[in-house]
């Protein structure tokens, strides 16, 4: 068992990262060449990390399962990136938007950690602009923000709706340059099968060339693992398709613990689900929250009308609309955090006031703001979402109100890591959403992009050195080892498994159905009972699974079913211990809500008593029930009080 060391700086908070980088160990130019470091995933966490690193003379080998390291999931990131500047003189500040962090992920995450990445913000926006990156701009060529939930400040710096996108291509042009100079090896079309440890360090990866279907075996000096969320656990989310948990739950197995599994984030502004034959959520960025109105009528009678399409929204008058956020959140109103407003909007659908077909569905409206800055202005700031709702829907939002409902949407849970962002497995790192990272049991919006370039430029590039220090007498890893020759050969031996089983249902099938299990007992609400039958129901789907699966195809050669087998049955142990996880939190924090733990107004009910920690878990084998290890976090420099919104 590895003991869980932080490994936190000492000294005051505002001090613990410049300490920290004054003392911890550099590796000098001539010797970084001789280091290999392999980084698993090119989002804007492992793209930056692989152009940072390749900069400071390392080679790197970075991998990724599309066809271009520019098609990484964080393209989709819609509405922006917070960053501490106070360019809106309104009172920012790095400990305000650490506050903001911790505060709003409810006191679960690590202070220092989450001090750090408040920190190291405004250089990420320095660093976006001087790579190119189109942020959008006041008249005057000063930088512009808009605001979005859980603050009273505007820090969130975007360039349209396309904010991700425009960050990835600033990171994927530095790819290049590094790739151009020869200091990056890049592996596309290439999916991490295994890690490979050796002496008790990671030495490589296994992949799967998904073009050819052959193993290939990587060795490295370290092994950084940036790939992503395991939010597609509940099948429908607003991830894109191949967002998947499986490097994640195989470093996992192979001793890198796991932590907060079951912190999840519900968005409250996606659009409803519209049937069963559906793949896939799309988002409508919070952004829209700055001007967007949410509301649902006041008269049960008007909802039903609603739902059975005798009104439209705009026949409902002013005085019979409730805009319960705002009546129930005064001061922050419609932009309250994504926690408070998603279960805000379940509460009215489940008392009878959704407003669509299923009646799981609220309005998100414009006309108020069209009315007070004009058409022009709300087309500029959020014209291609309302473009993209438009061509979804066939509902025009500028003239009739959007509808939204929750969805899941980001993973706050992920691979345990200390201040160094190693995992428990020495060499091993683990960076961007796939971590367990700085935001608690609820994220920020537009944090996410802050953290995961926070990991890769800023972080990563100091840290990985105190490792690689000790490393510079050591030859690149041998792949013709023992540990390389037996990581190869069970990954081939769970692909032989996978098409051996010669059953009957698709993949899809089971992904599906565990999906429903997730969603139904691990989503939204989560109580006792519900969690002790989501993992019957799981191991129950994992015999299913192994034993009437259909692979249709070869295993050589491309074959997108197996891909998604391979990540489905890591999904069916990661639910799992998703479900073990909110079993043993009998508490409500953050996105994580026990009926069992609820305040008399329904809000989440924290227990800072029994639970003011990470829950950090240990692989025990297949089928087994994994070892807890608590890191207990401490809080220094903020007062844990009852999240208020009001
Ligand atoms: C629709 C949407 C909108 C969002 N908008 C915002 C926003 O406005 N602001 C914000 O802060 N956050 C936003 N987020 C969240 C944010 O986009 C993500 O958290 C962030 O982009 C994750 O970056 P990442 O680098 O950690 O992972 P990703 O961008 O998901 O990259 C993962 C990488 O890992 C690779 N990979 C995965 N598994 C393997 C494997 N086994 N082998 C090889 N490679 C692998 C992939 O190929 C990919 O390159 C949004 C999320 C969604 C879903």
């Amino acid at each position: 068992m590895a003991i869980l060391d932080a490994k936190i700086p000492e000294g005051p908070l505002a001090q613990k990262w410049t300490n920290h980088k004054a003392k911890i160990k550099v590796v000098s130019p001539a010797n970084k060449k001789k280091l290999d470091i392999i980084v698993v995933g090119t989002g804007l966490a492992g793209g930056a990390a692989a152009a940072s690193l390749a900069n400071l003379g390392y080679n790197v080998k970075a991998f990724c399962y599309q066809d271009s390291a520019r098609r990484a999931h964080s393209i989709a990131a819609q509405g922006g990136i917070n960053a501490a500047k106070n360019y809106q003189n309104d009172n920012d500040s790095i400990f305000r938007l650490f506050y903001d962090t911790i505060k709003g992920g409810d006191y679960r995450g690590r202070e220092a950690n989450t001090y750090r990445l408040a920190e190291v913000s405004p250089a990420i926006i320095d660093q976006c602009v001087a790579q190119g990156v189109p942020f959008a701009r006041e008249y005057g060529g000063t930088l512009a923000n808009r605001s979005f939930g859980g603050v009273l400040v505007s820090r969130t710096f975007y360039a349209r709706g396309q904010t991700g996108q425009q960050l990835l291509l600033g990171a994927y042009a530095a790819m290049n340059r590094e790739i151009g100079r020869g200091h990056i090896k890049m592996y596309d079309r290439q999916e991490m099968m295994e890690v490979v440890i050796e002496n008790g360090k990671a030495v490589g990866i296994i992949t799967r060339n998904l073009v050819t279907g052959e193993l290939e075996r990587h060795g490295g000096h370290a092994v950084l693992v940036a790939t992503g969320g395991y939010g597609n656990v509940f099948f429908l989310s607003t991830n894109a398709m191949g967002c998947n948990g499986g490097a994640a739950m195989r470093i996992y197995k192979k001793g890198a613990h796991f932590a907060n599994p079951c912190f999840v984030q519900i968005h409250p502004t996606c659009i409803p689900v519209h049937g069963d034959q559906q793949s896939k959520l799309t988002l409508m960025s919070e952004s829209l929250r700055n001007d967007g109105r949410v509301w649902v009528p006041k008269k049960k009678e008007d909802a039903e009308k609603l739902r059975r399409g005798e009104m439209k929204a705009t026949d409902i008058p002013e005085e019979d609309r409730d805009f319960y956020l705002e009546r129930r959140y005064p001061s922050y109103g419609n932009l309250v955090p994504r926690d408070v407003a998603s279960r805000a909007a379940k509460e009215r659908c489940d008392a009878g006031y959704g407003v669509n077909d299923t009646g799981q569905a609220v309005f998100l409206d414009f006309k108020y703001a069209i009315d007070e800055y004009g058409l022009d202005v709300i087309k500029a700031r959020y014209g291609n979402l309302f473009q993209m709702y438009e061509k979804i829907t066939d509902v025009d939002p500028y003239e009739y109100p959007m509808m939204i409902y929750p969805a899941i949407h980001y993973t706050m849970g992920g691979v345990w890591v200390d201040y160094n962002l190693m995992t428990t497995v020495p060499g091993l790192y683990c960076l961007g959403e796939a971590n367990f990272s700085d935001h608690g049991a609820n994220r920020l919006g537009a944090s996410a992009l802050m953290q995961g370039l926070a990991d890769g430029y800023f972080v990563i590039p100091y840290t990985v050195g105190d490792y690689l220090a000790d490393e510079i007498q050591t030859p690149t890893p041998d792949v013709n080892s023992a540990a390389f020759l037996q990581a190869e050969e069970e990954t081939k031996a769970r692909i032989e498994k996978l098409f051996s089983i010669n059953g009957t249902q698709t993949v899809d099938h089971f992904h599906k159905e565990l999906g429903h299990i997730m969603w139904e007992y691990v989503g939204m609400a989560r109580n006792e009972a519900g969690l002790k039958t989501a993992i019957e129901k799981i191991q129950k789907l994992r015999k299913e699974f192994w034993s009437d699966l259909r692979i249709p195809g070869d295993k050589t050669g491309m074959n997108t079913e197996l891909e998604k087998a391979v990540r489905v049955a890591e999904f069916i142990d990661l639910g799992e211990l998703m479900a073990y996880d909110a079993l043993n939190r009998n508490e409500s924090c953050g996105g994580h809500y026990r009926e069992e733990s609820v305040t008399e107004d329904g809000e989440a009910k924290r227990d800072d008593e029994n639970f003011a920690y990470g829950a950090v878990w240990e692989y025990t084998g297949e089928g087994k029930e994994p070892i807890l290890h608590k890191e207990e976090f401490k809080f220094e420099n903020v007062k844990l009080t009852q999240r208020s919104y009001k």
